[in-house]
C-alpha cells in the first residue's frame, strides 16, 4: 500500500510513502513522515489530483504515525488546491493554513500550564520582578508565559520553585458551551425582518448563494447577519464569521454572548497554544458551531459549514500582502461555493469588484437604507483649509474648534481621524537639513514621541531619538514635518487641558484586551476626546459620539493607486459612520484643501451611487478591476544586480499575446524593503483571461539565482 502525501515543507512537491502493516490512512489524514532525518506533518491527498515522480516501490520510505486528529475534510482540500492554483502559491503554503499549528496535532488532551499565585517570592531579583509585573493574572506555557514578561525560561521556572507561580492542567477537549439561537432575538424593523427572512431561507436551503447585506452605517447590519447565524445553528451546521481586524473580535463576542447567551469561538493570532489545539480541535470535529476569526480562520478544516459571513468586507486588511497573497474576501466565497452554502459580505461601503457582481446578478442584494431606530445619519460639513486654516503649528482649523468645544460643553464625545500614527511623519534637521531614512527602507523614519523613538513603519527598525543630529552634530536642531495622532493629541491637550483623551492606533490597541478596555472607558464616558487611526473607524458603536473630525481628507489620495478614491470615500464614511448612532445627532467635519474634488462632493453630498457610478465608468474606460484584471510579480534580493538581472530577464521572457500587456520592469516605489531591493513587473489582461496559466508557464520556464526571490500578485491591491 502506497499513500501520496502532500508535506508542509514549502520547497517539497507530493511525496508517495508505504502505509506499514496495521496502518490505516485515507485521503485527508494527518500523518508524520520521514524526510532525510528529519520528522514532517503532512496530508494523504487522493493521488490522481497530485501528479508527481513515480518512485519504484522498493524505495519508499515507511509512513511514521497517523496523528490522532480529524480527517481534513476533501471540501477542504478542494479549497486548498483552488487557492493555490488561483494566487499561484505552494500547495503546501496554503495547506499549512489548514493545518494550522503542530500544537493542534499533538495528541495531548490535557496540557500544563502557569500562572501567578500572588505570593511574592523571598529573593525578589529585578528579572523575577519583571516577570511577576508582566505576566499579571496571565496564564500559558512556561516559553509563553518568558516572551511575556522577556525573561528566560529559567527565571519562569525558578518562580515556579518558589511558589510564586504554580501550574494547571487544561483539558484541551472540553467541550464549547453551544449558542443559542432562542436566547435573546431582538425585535427586528420591518426592513430588518426582510432581509433576515431572505438569509434565513437561504441557510435552510443549503445552497451557494452570495449576498451583499448593503447598509449604512448603524443600519443593524450585525442583528440581521446574527439571524442567518440562528438558522445555521437550528440546522445544526456550523458558521465562520470574518472580521478585518483581530481589534474587533472582543466587541464582537460580547456583542454575540448578549444574543447567543455564550461566546463564539475565537480565532486569531493572540491564542496561547492551549486554545489554539482546542479551537483547531473543536472545529475540525465540527462542534465549534460558531467561529470569529481574522482572514486566518478561512482555511480551518470546518467539515460541516452552512454559512460564511465577512463583515466590513470592503477592508483592505482582507488581502494577505505576504507568504500567500490570498484575498479573504473572495476565498470566501469560493469557500461557500464549495461548502454549497450562503456567504454573506456586509458592508456600508462596498467594494466596486462587489457591486459589479451584483450587478451581474451573481450577488443578490440586501438593503438597510436608513438607520435603527431613531438614529439619523450625521451631517457632512466640509472645512476647506485655504479658506479656513488651522492657526501656525496647529492642525484642527477653527470651526472644528468650536464644534469640538461645544461637544464637550454638552458632555458628548468627539473623535479626531487621521490616518497616520506616531508624531510625525518626517524628521529633520533645521541646521543641515538631514533627514532620517530607515537604512533597511526606502522610508522615512518616524517619530513616536511617546516612546521616545524614530521607527519605520515598514520593517520596524527603530532607534532611540537622537539628542543631536548625527550629521551635524547640533543639538536641539531636529523638528518634527506634518502631523501623526501623536501631535494631534499633543493639539488636543494644548486646547483644552482638561478634556479626557486616547490615543487610538496599533501601538496603543495592539491586543483584543486593550480593544476591550478601550471600548469600556469610551462607553463608561471615561474618554472625552479620541485621537485616532483607521483603527477607530470600524464597527465602534458610541451612542454618546456626536463629533468627528477628519484631520486630513487628502492623504489617502496622495498614493494615486487605482482603488485611491474609492478607498478614501470608504474609510471617511465609515468614520463618518461613528457619529450620532445613539438619539444625539452627530455632525462630520471634513477638512480637506481640494473640496471639489469627486470624491469629497461625493462626501459632501452623501450620493454614494453617484460616486460608484462615476468611479466604475472610470475603471470600465482603463480596463481596470473588475473589468480587467491585473497580477504583479515582484522580485526581491539583497543583492541589487541579481534582482535587476532578474526582473529583466523575466521581462525578456514575457508571451507575446493579444489579452495581456507586461508593464516593467522598473524599480517599486518601495524600491528596498527589509533590506531587499525590489523590482516590480505588471500583467494587465482581460477579465475572462487566464492569466494564472500563462504565468505559470511563464515563469515555470526559467531559473535564478538562489538569492532571489519571485513572489506573483494575483489580483494586487498593492502597488508600491
Ligand atoms: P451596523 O452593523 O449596520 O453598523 P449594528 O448591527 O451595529 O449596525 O446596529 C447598530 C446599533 O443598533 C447596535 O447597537 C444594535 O444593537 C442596534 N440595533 C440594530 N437593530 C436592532 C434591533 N432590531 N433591535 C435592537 N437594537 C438594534
Ligand atoms: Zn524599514
Amino acid at each position: 500500500m502506497r499513500a501520496r502525501i502532500l508535506v508542509l515543507h514549502p520547497a517539497l512537491g507530493p511525496l508517495d510513502y508505504r502505509v506499514p502493516q496495521g496502518m490505516h490512512v485515507e485521503p485527508g489524514s494527518i500523518v508524520i513522515v520521514p524526510i532525510g532525518p528529519r520528522q514532517y506533518v503532512g496530508v494523504v491527498w487522493e493521488p490522481e489530483r497530485l501528479p508527481t515522480e513515480e518512485i519504484g516501490d522498493n524505495r519508499l520510505r515507511n509512513l511514521l504515525a497517523v496523528v490522532d486528529a480529524p480527517l481534513v475534510p476533501e471540501l477542504v482540500r478542494r479549497l486548498v488546491e483552488w487557492t493555490a492554483n488561483y494566487y499561484l502559491a505552494p500547495l503546501s503554503a496554503v495547506l499549512a493554513m489548514t493545518v494550522r499549528s503542530s500544537a493542534a496535532l499533538e495528541r495531548a488532551p490535557t496540557i500544563v500550564e502557569y500562572r501567578a499565585t500572588g505570593e511574592v517570592p523571598g529573593r525578589l531579583t529585578p528579572q523575577r520582578e519583571q516577570a511577576l509585573e508582566r505576566i499579571g493574572d496571565r496564564q500559558g506555557l512556561v516559553r509563553e508565559l518568558a516572551t511575556i514578561a522577556d525573561v528566560s525560561d529559567a527565571v519562569i521556572r525558578g518562580l515556579v520553585k518558589v511558589g510564586a507561580i504554580e501550574p494547571v492542567v487544561i483539558d484541551t477537549d472540553s467541550p464549547y458551551p453551544l449558542p443559542d439561537p432562542g436566547f435573546a432575538p431582538p425585535e427586528l424593523s420591518g426592513e430588518q425582518a426582510g432581509a433576515a427572512k431572505i438569509l434565513r431561507d437561504a441557510v435552510d436551503a443549503a445552497a451557494f448563494q452570495p449576498f451583499l447585506l448593503d447598509g449604512v452605517t448603524g443600519s443593524g447590519k450585525t442583528e440581521v447577519y446574527f439571524e442567518a447565524v440562528a438558522a445555521a445553528l437550528q440546522a445544526g451546521r456550523q458558521t465562520l464569521v470574518l472580521l478585518p481586524e483581530i481589534a474587533l473580535t472582543e466587541p464582537f463576542l460580547t456583542r454575540f454572548a448578549k444574543r447567543f447567551g455564550c461566546e463564539p469561538i475565537a480565532w486569531h493570532s493572540g491564542l496561547r497554544t492551549s486554545q489554539r489545539r482546542r479551537a483547531w480541535r473543536a472545529i475540525a470535529r465540527g462542534e465549534a458551531m460558531v467561529t470569529v476569526g481574522a482572514r486566518s480562520a478561512l482555511f480551518l478544516p470546518y467539515p460541516n459549514l452552512g454559512l460564511v459571513v465577512v463583515d466590513e468586507a470592503h477592508e483592505t486588511s482582507f488581502k494577505q500582502e505576504e507568504g500567500v497573497h490570498y484575498h479573504a474576501r473572495d476565498v470566501a466565497v469560493m469557500r461557500g461555493r464549495f461548502a454549497q452554502c450562503p456567504v454573506i459580505l456586509a458592508s456600508a461601503t462596498p467594494a466596486i469588484e462587489t457591486r459589479h457582481q451584483v450587478e451581474l446578478g451573481r450577488y443578490a442584494e440586501l438593503k438597510l437604507p436608513g438607520r435603527y431606530g431613531v438614529a439619523e445619519l450625521p451631517e457632512i460639513e466640509p472645512i476647506d483649509l485655504i479658506k479656513e486654516p488651522p492657526k501656525r503649528g496647529r492642525w484642527l482649523s477653527p470651526r472644528l474648534v468650536l464644534a469640538i468645544d461645544a461637544a464637550l460643553e454638552r458632555g458628548e464625545q468627539s473623535l479626531l481621524f487621521l490616518n497616520r500614527r506616531g508624531y510625525a511623519p518626517l524628521t529633520l534637521c533645521r541646521h543641515c537639513g538631514h533627514r532620517f531614512q530607515c537604512p533597511n527602507c526606502t522610508a522615512w523614519m518616524v517619530e513616536h514621541r511617546l516612546i521616545r523613538r524614530l521607527s519605520c513603519h515598514h520593517c520596524g527598525h527603530t532607534v532611540p531619538t537622537p539628542e543631536i543630529c548625527p550629521e551635524c552634530e547640533e543639538p536641539d536642531s531636529l523638528v518634527a514635518c506634518g502631523p501623526g495622532v501623536e501631535r494631534i493629541a499633543d493639539e488636543v491637550a494644548a486646547l483644552w487641558p482638561n478634556a479626557r483623551t486616547a490615543i487610538v492606533t496599533s501601538d496603543t490597541l495592539w491586543s483584543p484586551a486593550k480593544a476591550a478596555e478601550f471600548v469600556a472607558r469610551m462607553e463608561h464616558g471615561d474618554i472625552d476626546i479620541v485621537v485616532g487611526t483607521q483603527l477607530v473607524t470600524k464597527g465602534y458603536h458610541f451612542p454618546n459620539l456626536t463629533v468627528v473630525g477628519v484631520v486630513d481628507a487628502d492623504l489617502g489620495l496622495d498614493g494615486g493607486d487605482l482603488r485611491a478614491s474609492e478607498r478614501t470615500f470608504q474609510q471617511i464614511m465609515q468614520v463618518s459612520g461613528r457619529a450620532g448612532r445613539g438619539e444625539k445627532p452627530g455632525t462630520v467635519y471634513i477638512q480637506t484643501h481640494a473640496p471639489e474634488a469627486q470624491v469629497m462632493q461625493a462626501l459632501i453630498s452623501g450620493d454614494a451611487a453617484a460616486f460608484y457610478a462615476a468611479e466604475t465608468e472610470a475603471r470600465r474606460e482603463a480596463e481596470a478591476p473588475p473589468f480587467g484584471r491585473y497580477a504583479a510579480i515582484i522580485v526581491s534580493s539583497e543583492d541589487k544586480a541579481a534582482g535587476e538581472v532578474t526582473a529583466r530577464m523575466i521581462g525578456r521572457s514575457a508571451p507575446k499575446l493579444d489579452e495581456m500587456h507586461v508593464y516593467g520592469p522598473a524599480p517599486a516605489p518601495l524600491a528596498m524593503l527589509r533590506g531587499r531591493h525590489r523590482f516590480r513587473l505588471l500583467v494587465h489582461a482581460r477579465r475572462a483571461f487566464d492569466v494564472q496559466d500563462v504565468i505559470r508557464e511563464w515563469l515555470g520556464g526559467l531559473e535564478w539565482s538562489a538569492k532571489v526571490r519571485v513572489a506573483v500578485d494575483v489580483d494586487p491591491y498593492s502597488f508600491v
